[in-house]
């Protein structure tokens, strides 16, 4: 397996160089944010919830030139090599096709909200794996965002910018995700997990040193991602809200524990109470892991993300053969805990290790993997990293 624990991936490629090679000019900057892996609170943040994010030292680095003809275009190192050109002033949602949508609706967000920015020629490059639930498109977002907050001189903070990329994903991208994703990309610290409350965006930086105590968090993307994914995760979405309206509460976040039971009596389908039990327990899953971190038990949340990959598979139903394969074979073979991370039907999962465990827990996935007739899964560790910055 590769372990890429590279430390710091963004050195692989340098945007500025490419900037030129496309543009002929040099960019003003370049700013980068982080891919993400959430520890525990899934399918939270719509509800209000908690969640527990990681960011990875894998990014997405925008080299952005401010111009102000109000002209915008963008270019991929991942993309098909072409150009993309729009005007600031003709941004419609829904108008502008393929990944060009998630840069475009940031700047979109950012003037619906009554930012004066104009255009820019960008140049991204990125090492986070796209669709591996490892949030690629906040880390795109983000990237953007943060350019123009300091082309721009807006001076927002990292949150208000996280709030905008996530309006440009929901309203003119079309993906209705919750907060979490850009709130990692833009307010996780390095050797830390933010604990975020989706509701008012309160966080507390954890500290996560997960070296210090012998253990690694080992990230196996499966590599696949089923076709149903997004109209699931709507669903799933459209099913908690409908389930918070008939408790009327605001969100499934106002469930406490013990109330569970009596609001489960009160739901008319199985369905509806499998998505409640879900959100509720998942929420008491992350004040759980909280507390053992701030007791210091870090080997302690390995049941935990464990019992919140079971209530992803068996209540929230989000989970898939290959995910659940994987986290069968990283506990058999070892690891303290795993669970699938991201939105569900493929994607990565998370298997906390110790270290002298890292390559035969990697290993054991990839054997069964090969016997099940699968694609060989990718494996790194992930090192608690830095949210977004302007790296020159
Ligand atoms: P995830 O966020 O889990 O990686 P999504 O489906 O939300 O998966 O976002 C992936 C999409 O984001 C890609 O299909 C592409 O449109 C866009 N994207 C992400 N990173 C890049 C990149 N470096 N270059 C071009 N498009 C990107
Ligand atoms: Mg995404």
């Amino acid at each position: 397996m590769t372990t890429a624990t590279d430390a710091a991936p963004h050195r692989r490629r340098v945007p500025a160089e490419d900037f030129r090679a496309v543009y002929a000019t040099a960019p003003d900057g370049v700013w980068a944010a982080p891919g993400r892996v959430n520890l525990i609170g899934e399918h939270t943040d719509y509800n209000d919830g908690f969640v527990l994010p990681v960011a990875l030292p894998h990014t997405t680095r925008a080299a952005v030139r401010r111009r102000d003809d109000g002209v915008l275009r963008l270019h991929s190192a991942q993309g098909d090599g072409a150009v993309t050109e729009l005007r600031v002033d003709a941004l419609t949602p829904g108008a502008v096709p393929g990944w060009a949508r998630y840069p475009a609706g940031v700047v979109w967000a950012l003037r619906d909200a009554g930012h004066p920015v104009g255009g820019a020629d960008v140049h991204i490059d990125s090492e986070v794996p796209t669709g591996a639930g490892l949030s690629s498109s906040a880390a795109l977002e983000c990237a953007l965002a943060t350019a123009y907050d300091d082309l721009y001189a807006l001076g927002l903070a990292p949150a208000a910018l996280a709030v905008l990329a996530q309006r440009a994903e929901n309203a003119f991208v079309g993906v209705p995700c919750g907060v979490m994703d850009q709130m990692a990309a833009t307010c996780c610290a390095e050797g830390r997990a933010l604990f975020l409350d989706t509701r008012d965006l309160t966080q507390r930086q954890v500290p996560l040193d997960v070296a210090a105590a012998g253990l690694r968090l080992l990230v196996l993307d499966t590599r696949v991602k089923h076709d149903l994914a997004d109209g699931a995760y709507a669903g799933r979405r459209a099913g908690c809200e409908r389930a918070a309206a008939l408790l009327g509460v605001p969100a499934l976040r106002d469930i406490a524990p013990a109330g569970l039971d009596a609001a489960l009596r009160r739901l008319p389908d199985g369905e509806l109470r499998s998505l409640v039990r879900h959100v509720v327990t998942e929420d008491a899953r992350v004040q759980q892991v909280i507390a053992l971190l701030d007791a210091g038990d870090l080997r302690g949340i390995g049941p935990v993300l464990t019992a919140g990959h079971a209530s992803l598979r068996d209540d929230f139903r989000v989970s898939c053969p290959e995910t659940d394969l994987a986290v069968r074979t990283a506990v058999a073979a070892g690891a303290l805990g795993a669970r699938m991370t991201g939105g569900g039907f493929g994607g990565s999962v998370l298997a906390l290790v110790t270290e002298g465990d890292t390559e035969r827990v990697g290993r054991a996935v990839s054997e069964a993997f090969a016997a099940a007739g699968h694609r060989a899964p990718r494996a790194f560790t992930a090192v608690p990293s830095a949210g977004a910055r302007r790296l020159g």
